[in-house]
């Protein structure tokens, strides 16, 4: 039989009446003749109460005992939807991480999956049973530990099963119908995408689109899943939603085919530091070890051997950095006049596997921010994307001039 993964979102299984309707879903494709694998989220709101549980009793606490609280609201969906099916008359069996084994490495709350043997699951399939509802977001270390995924780690369960199953789609239900051009809510003429090619969603993904853990369009990239994301809200046909697969199979694509943001950053520079080998290894080394995560970098002209090293990160990690790159002036290990932080910045950015054929794009988008009156504070660029920091309170007319010029609207 050909092996179907849907994998249901906490919107979609947050209580008993939403399992049921995702449970109908998965009967319809059980009808259609599938081996279906379903895998499930928590609840929605359960692991955001789980983390607080832990942080509240332990704020520097063991990620052997995270893992093993977090990991606990996928068990009960899991379960919860095994016995919706079974009332439906689906023969479905629940199956917790360790149980399948979905092996993965050590690195407790943010393990990486090494193994998925399909026998287990395939046992079941070869005697009746017609669906595997797995736990997403959890695994089993070498140790025989719990751990999980990363948050948002559902996703890259659901890819990796469908990779290791070889399954005809992976179909990501969620709240809402698809991938949009940029962000409905801060744009009204967004418009849903029929296809986007994996590296447009992986661009989209980290940075800001917050529809799929960009793991698992990594994943689903090198794997060539073919990945749909749908809403669990609506009656589906077999064409709904965003497929998300290889460029070859999409015939006409626009330049740019996304705009993405990111609200929370900010910007700070340290002033006036020597000009000579080594100065970057010394500020991103001390930087890397704080663990703050550095996006985009600009160094300055020099004059008389001095030079401004200016960097991004995300608004939350501004205390850290300055702290890190406190303690090495203090040290004598790095020499600088002064650091500023400008906390009132975002990210907006465009994407699209146009760009590597068609020249222009930049300029378009700086003109555009021109007539808008908006300053540049930064610029990087990739092969199919380009991305400006700007001031905060101009992100959302940035983003929603750019959708205009670039006419995403129109397909
Ligand atoms: N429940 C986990 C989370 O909220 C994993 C997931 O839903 O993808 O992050
Ligand atoms: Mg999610």
């Amino acid at each position: 039989m050909p092996t179907l993964v849907m994998k249901f979102g906490g919107t979609s299984v947050a209580n008993l009446d939403r399992i049921r309707r995702a449970a109908k879903r998965v009967g319809v494709e059980v009808s259609k003749g599938y081996d279906v694998i379903v895998i499930v989220s928590a609840m929605s709101g359960k692991t955001n109460e789980l983390v607080g549980w832990v942080n509240e009793t332990s704020p520097l606490h063991d990620a052997r005992e995270y893992d093993a609280v977090v990991s606990s609201g996928e068990n009960v969906t899991a379960g919860l939807m095994a016995l919706t099916l079974q009332e439906m008359g689906v023969p479905a069996r629940s199956w917790q991480g360790w149980q399948v084994p979905l092996k993965t490495d050590s690195a407790h709350s943010q393990a990486r999956i090494d193994d998925i043997p399909p026998e287990n699951i395939n046992a079941k399939f070869a005697e009746g049973m017609k669906v595997a509802v797995v736990a997403g977001f959890q695994g089993i270390s070498p140790e025989g530990r719990i751990t999980t995924l990363g948050r948002g780690g559902s996703d890259t369960t659901a890819v990796a099963f469908a990779a290791a199953f070889d399954a005809v789609r992976c179909d990501i239900y969620t709240d809402v119908d698809g991938v949009y051009t940029t962000d409905p809510r801060i744009c009204s003429k967004a418009r849903k995408l029929d296809k986007i090619a994996f590296e447009e969603m992986l661009e989209l993904a980290s940075l800001g689109a917050k529809v799929l853990q960009t793991r698992s369009v990594e994943l689903a990239m090198r794997y060539k899943v073919k990945l749909r994301v749908l809403s669990s809200f609506e009656e589906q046909s077999d064409e709904a939603g965003t497929l998300v697969c290889d460029e070859e199979e999409i015939m006409e694509s626009n330049i740019v085919n996304g705009v993405a943001y990111s609200r929370d950053e900010a910007k700070l520079t340290c002033l006036s530091v020597a000009d000579r080998p080594g100065i970057a290894a010394t500020i991103f080394g001390c930087l890397s070890d704080a663990g703050v995560n550095v996006d985009m970098i600009v160094q300055n002209i020099s004059e008389d051997g001095r030079t401004d090293m200016t960097f991004s990160c995300p608004t939350d990690q501004v205390a850290r950095a300055k702290v890190a790159l406190d303690e090495i002036k203090t040290s004598g290990e790095l020499n600088y006049a002064e650091l500023v932080a400008d906390t009132e910045v975002a990210k907006v950015s465009v994407v699209g596997i146009g760009m590597r054929s068609q020249s222009g794009v930049a300029a378009k988008m700086f003109k555009v921010l021109r007539d808008e009156g908006v300053n540049i504070k930064i610029i990087t660029t990739s092969e199919i994307k380009i991305s400006v920091l700007v001031e905060r309170k101009y992100m959302e007319l940035a983003v929603q001039a750019l959708h205009d010029a670039f006419e995403l609207d129109k397909a």
